[in-house]
C-alpha cells in the first residue's frame, strides 16, 4: 500500500474524539461521566410503547419512504406551526434524517463545492468540522469569547468574502449555551440577504432554553426561507438520544438538494422510531414545558455545586452543558485538567479546547452536562467540593 495514509486527507488528525477517551476514562475509574452529553433516564414511556407497538404491527421494519413517513413529515410541519408559526409542506419542504448528525453531513455536503468558505460558532460542534472538511470547504471561526460567549456581528461581517457560501449556525449553543437574540438573529439575517449566503442552523436544543432567553428560529425572519436549511432532532428534546430521528425543513428546492446527498448516505433508518416521534411531536405543550422545568433545576443544582466547588461558571441560556473555568483554582490547562480530575475526585468533564480551532481560545475552559438524575449530580457536587 506503499507509503501514502491510508485515511483521507481531508479527515487527517481527526482520529479519535476526546468523548471516547474520556468515557473509557470514566468507565476504567468507575467516574461519574458528565462528560458527553446523553440523559441518564429515557424519555417518555409512552413514546417507547409507540415504538415497540410499531415494530410488532410491522410498520416501519422495512425501508420506510426517502423523505421519511408522511406521518411523522406532517406531525414535523405540525410542530413547526405550533411552536414557532412556520408553515411548511409536508411533501416537499420535510426531510428525515439518522439524527440531526446525517441531516448536517448531508446539507454540507449538498450545498459545498470545494474552496468555498463556511463561517460557523466557534467552539464548534464536533461533526461540523470533519463535514466542512468532508465537502473539501474550508472552515472560517466566528469565535464566541469567555466571558459573554456573544457573536461579534462586525467580525462576522468582516469575514465574509466572495467565497463566503454559508453561515453555519447553532442556537442553542453546544457548550457555551449561548441562544441567539433577535437582535442577533436579524443582522445575521441581513447580512445573509446583502451577500446572497446559505444558512445551516443547528436547532437541535430549541426546546432547551432557559427564560427570560427564547428560541427564534432564523427561518422565521424576512427573506431567509429560502436560504434556510433548518435542522432538529428528537435526541435531545425526547431523550431517545439512541433513536437518531433528526430531520430538515427548508424550501423545496434546499430539500431536494439535501435528499440528493442523503439518499446515498443512509438511503433511510429508523423506520418503527418514526413512527412513535411523531407520536412524541404532538404531545401537549405540558410535556415541553415539564422537561425544561426539570433540567432548569438540574442546570442550577450543577451551577450552584460548581460555584462551590471554586470554578467559574458561566450559567448557559440553553442546551444541558455548563461552561466553566478553572483559573480561579489555579489550573491553566482544561485537557491536563479533565485528565487528571477522575483520579482526583471521580469525576469526568471535556475540555473545550477541543472545540476550538486555536485550542489556546479555550483552554481554560471545561465543559459539564447536566442531563443527568439529581441524586447523580448531587454526589458530582460532593466529590468536586475535594478539589
Ligand atoms: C447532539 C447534537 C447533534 C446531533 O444530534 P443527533 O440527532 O444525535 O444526530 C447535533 N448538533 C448539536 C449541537 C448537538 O449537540
Amino acid at each position: 500500500m506503499g507509503t501514502r495514509p491510508l485515511l483521507n486527507r481531508s479527515l487527517a488528525g481527526m482520529g479519535t474524539t476526546i468523548f471516547a477517551e474520556m468515557s473509557a476514562l470514566a468507565t476504567a475509574t468507575g467516574s461519574i461521566n458528565l462528560g458527553q452529553g446523553f440523559p441518564d433516564t429515557d424519555g417518555p414511556a409512552e413514546i417507547a410503547e409507540a415504538a415497540i407497538r410499531a415494530v410488532r404491527e410491522g410498520r416501519g421494519n422495512q425501508y420506510p419512504p426517502g423523505p421519511g413517513i408522511p406521518e411523522l413529515r406532517h406531525a414535523i410541519t405540525e410542530h413547526q406551526r405550533h411552536h414557532y408559526g412556520l408553515a411548511y409542506d409536508p411533501d416537499r419542504e420535510v426531510l428525515v434524517t439518522a439524527g440531526a448528525t446525517e441531516a448536517i453531513a448531508a446539507s454540507l455536503l449538498a450545498l459545498l463545492e470545494p474552496g468555498d468558505e463556511v463561517i460557523a460558532m466557534e467552539p464548534f460542534y464536533d461533526s461540523y468540522a470533519a463535514c466542512i472538511a468532508m465537502a473539501g470547504a474550508t472552515r472560517v471561526p466566528l469565535t464566541l469569547r469567555a466571558p459573554a460567549f456573544r457573536p461579534d456581528l462586525d467580525e462576522l461581517r468582516a469575514k465574509v468574502t466572495p467565497r463566503t457560501r454559508l453561515l453555519l449556525i447553532n442556537t442553542p449553543h453546544n457548550p457555551t449555551g449561548t441562544v441567539l437574540t433577535p437582535d442577533e438573529l436579524r443582522a445575521i439575517a441581513e447580512l445573509a440577504v446583502e451577500r446572497d449566503l446559505l444558512v445551516v442552523t443547528d436547532e437541535v436544543y430549541e426546546h432547551l432554553v432557559y427564560g427570560p432567553a427564547t428560541h427564534h428560529p432564523i427561518a422565521a425572519l424576512p427573506g431567509m426561507r429560502e436560504r434556510t436549511v433548518s435542522i432538529s432532532s428528537a435526541g435531545k428534546t425526547f431523550s431517545f438520544t439512541g433513536w437518531k430521528v433528526g430531520w430538515v425543513t427548508g424550501s423545496p428546492e434546499l430539500v431536494a438538494a439535501v435528499r440528493t446527498a442523503k439518499q446515498y448516505l443512509t438511503f433511510v433508518s429508523a423506520g418503527p422510531f418514526q413512527y412513535a416521534i411523531a407520536d412524541a411531536l404532538r404531545l401537549p405543550d405540558g410535556y415541553f414545558d415539564g422537561f425544561r422545568a426539570d433540567l432548569l433545576r438540574k442546570r442550577d443544582l450543577l451551577a450552584d455545586g460548581l460555584a462551590a466547588a471554586g470554578f467559574e461558571v458561566h450559567l448557559p441560556q440553553g442546551t444541558y452543558f455548563i461552561t466553566t473555568d478553572i483559573t480561579p483554582l489555579g489550573e491553566t490547562d482544561g485537557l491536563e485538567f479533565c485528565r487528571k480530575l477522575p483520579e482526583r475526585c471521580g469525576v469526568v468533564a471535556i475540555p473545550n479546547a477541543v472545540f476550538y480551532d486555536d485550542p489556546e481560545a479555550g483552554r481554560s475552559q471545561v465543559r459539564w452536562a447536566f442531563c443527568k438524575q439529581d441524586e447523580v449530580l448531587a454526589e458530582a457536587v460532593a466529590r468536586l467540593r475535594r478539589l
